[in-house]
């Protein structure tokens, strides 16, 4: 069964990543952004709380992120593995999943920093998701530095995460994580 976490800076084409193996391994993706996301524009009390979070690029609260993903996981569990895309971002979250999964593989897709800037820049061009600004995508990166590459490091020493270049083209980058699943 494939229980697989996938991360990377933002702007390392993880979402673009996760759909494509999701489909090619026919497990549902379960994207924390994007689940966040859905929360803000569904209204309510608790999106007006979290909408200036995802804004500032800062992480929501780790009850937030876990509570928002906790009853997916269980229904997604019970259909024989999921790739998370964007959890555990840190030690606290790495915590709560830990007592609840353990996953297959970890999959980190490593872009440099200028590399993730410029295609962030080009995104703010195309787009209008509005936690893409200049200074938010600094302080985003700033946390993945931080916080999530530390964290990552419970992870290697069970031998769970492969890295994989997030630099070229979708299809060769799709082609790199074939070969390693
Ligand atoms: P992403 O689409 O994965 O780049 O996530 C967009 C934003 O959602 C992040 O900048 C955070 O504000 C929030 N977010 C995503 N995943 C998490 C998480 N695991 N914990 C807390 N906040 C998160």
């Amino acid at each position: 069964m494939h229980k697989i976490l996938l991360l990377g800076p933002q702007g390392s084409g993880k979402g673009t990543q996760a759909a494509l193996l999701g489909q090619r391994l026919g497990i549902p993706v379960l994207s924390m952004g994007h689940l966040l996301r859905e929360v803000i524009a569904e209204g309510g009390m608790l999106a007006e709380r979290i909408r200036p979070i995802l804004e500032a690029g800062e992480l929501v609260s780790d009850d937030i992120a876990i509570t928002v993903l906790d009853r997916k996981l269980d229904t997604l569990h019970a259909k024989g593995g999921y790739l998370l895309d964007g959890f555990p971002r840190n030690y606290h979250q790495f915590l709560a999943y830990d007592r609840y999964d353990q996953p297959t593989q970890v999959i980190v897709l490593d872009v440099p920093r200028e590399e993730s800037l410029r295609r962030l820049t080009q995104r703010i061009e195309k787009e209008s998701r509005s936690d893409d600004t200049p200074e938010v995508m600094v302080r985003r990166l700033d946390i993945y530095e931080a916080e999530t590459l530390p964290m990552l490091e419970e992870y290697t020493k069970r031998g769970l995460v492969r890295h994989v270049n997030g630099v070229g083209m979708i299809d060769e980058i799709a082609q790199r994580i074939a070969m390693i699943i």
